[in-house]
C-alpha cells in the first residue's frame, strides 16, 4: 500500500548536459541580474577564470577563496570583496565548498544564486548549508540559500580526479542510501534513489577504467543530480550526522570521509531497515549493501580509514559525545557502546563486525 507520505519538492531550474556552461550568461541575464560575482576554490583557479571570461560584462570578478566545511572566517572576506564590487547575484562553480561559500554568502545577502557543480556531493540541490567556526560545523536550512539555477555541464567532470571521484560517488549514494529510510519517505524519493544509486554505482568502474567516458560521466553526474534531490527532499541519519561531526572536529576531507563511514552506518542500520537495504542491494547489484559497497570501495582504491584521513588516535570520545548530545532521526536509536566501536573500527579501518551490530 502507498502512504501516507510527505513530499515536498523544491522550486530550482536545473539544467543538464555537456557544454551547457555556455549558456551561463543567458541564465544569468534570465535571473534579472547583471553583475555577478564569480565564487570558486584555489584549486580550480582556471575554471573561475573561464566562468569570468563568459559571463563577459556581466561578471564583476572573481573570489577563488573557497575552503571545505565553509570557514566563517572565509565568508567573512568573500563579504567584504561581493560589498566592494556590489555583485547583485553570485555564480559558483565548483565541488561543494565553492557552492557552500556561495550559500554563506547568499545567507547573509539575500542574492540570487546561479551554481556549477563539479563534484557529486549534491549540495546544489538544497537549502542547507553547513558552516564551520572554531571547530564546531553547524548547519541551517533557509529558502535564501536555495540556489536558482544548476547548470550540470558533464564536460567539467571528466578530469574529475578518479579518487575525488569514487570518493564523491559515495558522497552521493550515502544521500540516497539515507533518504530510503527515512521515517516520512516517499514512493517518488525510494524510485529517485534507487535509479542514483544503480547510476552512480555502475558508472564507477567505467570511470576508473576510462576517466574521461562521457556517457560514464553523464551517468554518474545524473546519478549525483537524483541523489541531490534524495538529500533535498528527506531527512537524513546516522550517517550524515557522524560526517557532519567527523568533518567539524577534525577538518576531514568531506568526500572521503562520506566514503569510509557509509558501510559501517549502514551497518547499524541494517536490522532497522530490511526494506530499504534490499532496495539498497538492488541499486548496488549486490546481495548485501554493506559488502557490496565494501567491495565496490576496495575495487576503486576508496582510502580505508579515518585515521588515514587525518582524525587522531585519541578522537574517538569526542565524536562519540557530540553525536550522542543531539537528537539524531535515525530508524535504530543510537545507542552509545556500539557507536563507540564504531567510530573506533572506522578510525582504524577494521570494517563492521561480520555479524554486524545486534539491535
Ligand atoms: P570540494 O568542493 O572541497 O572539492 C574537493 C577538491 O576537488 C577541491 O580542491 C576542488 O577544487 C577539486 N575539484 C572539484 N571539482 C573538480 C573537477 N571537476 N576537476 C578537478 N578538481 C575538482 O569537495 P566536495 O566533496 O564537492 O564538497 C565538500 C563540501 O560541500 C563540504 O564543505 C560539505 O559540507 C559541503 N556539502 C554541503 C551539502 C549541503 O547540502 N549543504 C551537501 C554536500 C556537500
Amino acid at each position: 500500500m502507498i502512504g501516507p507520505f510527505v513530499f515536498t519538492g523544491l522550486p530550482q531550474r536545473v539544467i543538464f548536459g555537456s557544454g551547457t556552461l555556455g549558456r551561463l550568461a543567458e541564465e544569468v541575464r534570465r535571473l534579472g541580474c547583471e553583475r555577478a560575482l564569480v565564487v570558486a576554490g584555489p584549486v580550480q583557479q582556471a575554471l573561475a577564470t573561464r566562468v569570468d571570461g563568459l559571463l563577459g560584462e556581466l561578471s564583476v570578478g572573481v573570489f577563488s577563496g573557497a575552503r571545505v566545511h565553509t570557514p566563517v572566517v572565509v565568508t567573512a572576506e568573500a563579504l567584504a570583496v561581493l560589498g566592494q564590487r556590489g555583485a547583485d547575484c553570485l555564480v559558483a562553480a565548483g565541488g561543494g565548498s565553492a557552492i557552500g561559500l556561495s550559500k554563506a554568502l547568499a545567507r547573509r545577502t539575500g542574492l540570487p544564486q546561479l551554481v556549477v557543480p563539479t563534484t557529486y556531493a549534491g549540495s546544489e540541490r538544497t537549502a542547507v548549508v553547513g558552516e564551520t567556526e572554531d571547530g564546531h560545523k553547524t548547519t541551517r536550512r533557509a529558502d535564501a540559500v536555495l540556489a536558482r539555477t544548476v547548470v550540470y555541464d558533464v564536460e567539467l567532470t571528466l578530469h574529475l580526479p578518479v579518487g575525488l571521484s569514487a570518493t564523491s560517488a559515495v558522497n552521493a549514494i550515502a544521500h540516497a542510501a539515507e533518504a530510503l529510510y527515512t521515517h516520512e519517505v516517499s514512493p517518488l524519493v525510494v524510485s529517485i534513489a534507487e535509479e542514483s544509486v544503480a547510476r552512480l554505482a555502475s558508472s564507477l568502474p567505467r570511470i576508473a577504467a576510462m576517466p574521461a567516458d562521457p556517457d560514464a560521466r553523464a551517468d554518474a553526474l545524473y546519478g549525483a543530480f537524483l541523489a541531490g534531490t534524495c538529500l533535498a527532499c528527506a531527512t537524513m541519519g546516522l550517517h550524515h550526522k557522524l560526517c557532519h561531526v567527523l568533518g567539524g572536529a577534525f577538518d576531514l576531507p568531506h568526500a572521503a570521509t562520506h566514503a569510509v563511514v557509509l558501510p559501517y552506518a549502514l551497518a547499524y542500520n541494517a536490522p532497522s531497515a530490511p526494506a530499504a537495504m534490499a532496495r539498497l542491494a538492488g541499486a548496488l547489484g549486490a546481495e548485501d549493501p554493506v559488502s557490496g559497497l565494501l567491495q565496490l570501495e576496495e575495487r576503486l582504491g576508496v582510502p580505508g580509514s579515518l585515521a588515514e584521513l587525518g582524525m587522531p588516535a585519541d578522537g574517538v570520545e569526542r565524536v562519540v559525545g557530540t553525536l550522542m548530545a543531539d537528537a539524531v532521526e535515525n530508524p535504530r536509536p543510537l545507542e552509545a557502546g556500539p557507536i563507540r566501536d564504531l567510530v573506533g573500527r572506522a578510525l582504524r579501518g577494521e570494517g563492521p563486525p561480520a555479524e554486524g551490530w545486534a539491535a
